[in-house]
């Protein structure tokens, strides 16, 4: 069994909607969801003229490979609608892979760990609510550790 850690984001619409039928999904195509974050707010990171996000962490038990689970993830993203033409732009639901086992992957469709994971506050605040102990395998250091040391300055705010 394979344990995934997922960062889940909306500002499209209804978020909460798409980030519960997002989890829905992945339940049914790739595993149980044993760990949820709260929700939290953020301004948009990257192209800033646009609404703002909701973003979300979720630990996965699954017998899929990495690849595999990207497929499902791409599929999940599709048959919600997610439309998007901008880098970075407004989308109804985006889904990363940041941590999957301690394993380290660096193909053409996967980078795991997640290459900005330390960079993004908005990352790191729900995922050490759920994973704080979790340590990255390449920088070896715990979720809490690098959002202690995050240089990222945008707010991030715990809604529920
Ligand atoms: P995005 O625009 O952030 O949804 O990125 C989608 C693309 O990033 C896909 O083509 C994936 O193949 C690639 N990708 C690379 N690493 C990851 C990862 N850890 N999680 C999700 N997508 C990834």
């Amino acid at each position: 069994m394979n344990i995934a850690y997922l960062s889940l984001g909306s500002n499209e619409g209804n978020r909460q909607s798409w980030m519960e039928q997002a989890i829905d999904s992945l339940s049914v195509h790739a595993g149980n969801v044993f760990a949820r974050s709260a929700f939290y707010e953020t301004k948009a990171w990257g192209l800033t003229d646009q609404p703002d996000f909701l973003n979300m962490c979720i630990a996965l038990e699954t017998m899929l490979s990495p690849v595999d689970l990207l497929t499902v993830i791409q599929n999940t993203e599709l048959q919600l609608g997610r439309t998007r033409t901008i880098k970075w732009g407004p989308r109804t639901l985006d889904v990363d892979i940041l941590f999957f086992n301690n394993e380290i992957i660096q193909s053409e469709a996967l980078i795991v760990p997640h290459p900005f994971v330390q960079d993004r506050r908005f990352v790191l605040m729900p995922l050490a609510e759920i994973a704080s102990g979790l340590v990255h395998p390449i920088m070896k250091k715990t979720v809490a550790q690098l959002l202690d040391e995050c240089p990222d300055g945008l707010e991030v705010k715990r809604i529920s």
